[in-house]
């Protein structure tokens, strides 16, 4: 390696190929139209550009294009795209991959989730893939959680060590299948309200609602009034599945709109405004 790598590119590369082919093969690519988010040095596009119809490899760090281009000679199939993936069109794809650089996996798996595409196989740190599939009343239960699983069918595929990396980095890896769901699938979820549940988590519902009447601009009293409307309201906040959280929304707002006169407001991207 001829460059330094830098910290903020979050620039750890595969070093083991049999860690690129796994991910390559985790789903079948024939005729697929993939998008590789920090193609870097290339280990991983040469696996995709095998497999795939057509490979767009993205990658911020102009000093790794060269031997980028040189991983993927044989290949007539890879469009090199230098380019800052937070700022690109994630739509219109077959199918996501990336070895994520990780100080920018939140913004990047919610452009996934946003996008019309339908598979990514990530890599991504340990803690965050346990996050991403955490269950009810778990420690790692989080609006991530939350976020990924009402999106999408989110699975563990196996865990990288960081030795396989160069340089190592301080913590261990996982490789995570997202399958997405259709529209129709994906409940609305109430934004300020999984926003205020979350905060408060190891609460009853009833307790962080009241303790989060700022985020709703409703005085105490309106927001008693309608917390006493809810089923659910005894239940601490992390014990609750994406199908009750689903519930509890549609409570909240007919609950909202019979003690105040006003409608919540569903703003399906406000979720993603909070540290997640
Ligand atoms: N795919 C390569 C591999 O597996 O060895 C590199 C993975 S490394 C963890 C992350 C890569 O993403 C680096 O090449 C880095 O330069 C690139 N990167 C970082 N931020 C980026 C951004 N905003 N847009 C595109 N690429 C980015």
């Amino acid at each position: 390696m001829q460059f330094r790598p830098l910290k903020r590119f979050g620039q750890c590369f595969l070093d083991d190929e049999s860690v690129a082919e796994q991910i390559a093969e985790t789903i079948e690519l024939d005729g697929k139209n993939v998008l590789e988010i920090g193609a870097g040095t290339g280990i991983l596009t040469a696996f995709l550009a095998a497999r795939a119809k057509k490979v767009t490899a993205l990658e911020v760090d102009a000093r790794l294009i060269p031997e980028l281009r040189q991983s993927v000679l044989e290949f007539d199939n890879v469009e090199i795209v230098r380019a800052d993936a937070l700022y690109s069109e994630f739509s219109g794809y077959d199918a996501v991959f990336g070895n994520l650089p990780y100080n920018i996996s939140t913004p990047l798996l919610l452009k996934i989730i946003e996008s019309n595409s339908p598979f990514a196989v990530l890599m991504v740190q340990k803690e965050f893939a346990q996050r991403l599939v955490a269950k009810p009343d778990s420690r790692e239960y989080s609006r991530l959680s939350v976020l990924a699983q009402n999106n999408a069918s989110v699975s563990i595929i196996s865990f990288v060590p960081a030795s396989c990396f160069s340089p190592s980095p301080r913590v261990d890896s996982a490789i995570v299948l997202l399958e997405k769901k259709r529209a129709s699938q994906v409940n609305k979820l109430d934004a300020a309200l999984i926003n205020s549940l979350f905060q408060h988590k190891n609460q009853t519902v009833r307790n962080a609602l009241m303790h989060s009447a700022g985020n709703f601009g409703f005085g105490k009293e309106e927001i008693k009034k309608a917390v006493a409307k809810l089923s659910l309201s005894e239940r601490r906040a992390c014990s609750l599945a994406v199908e009750e959280l689903t519930l509890l929304s549609d409570e909240w707002k007919r609950a909202i709109k019979a003690t105040t006169k006003k409608k919540t407001v569903f703003n399906p991207t406000l979720i993603r405004y909070l540290p997640l």
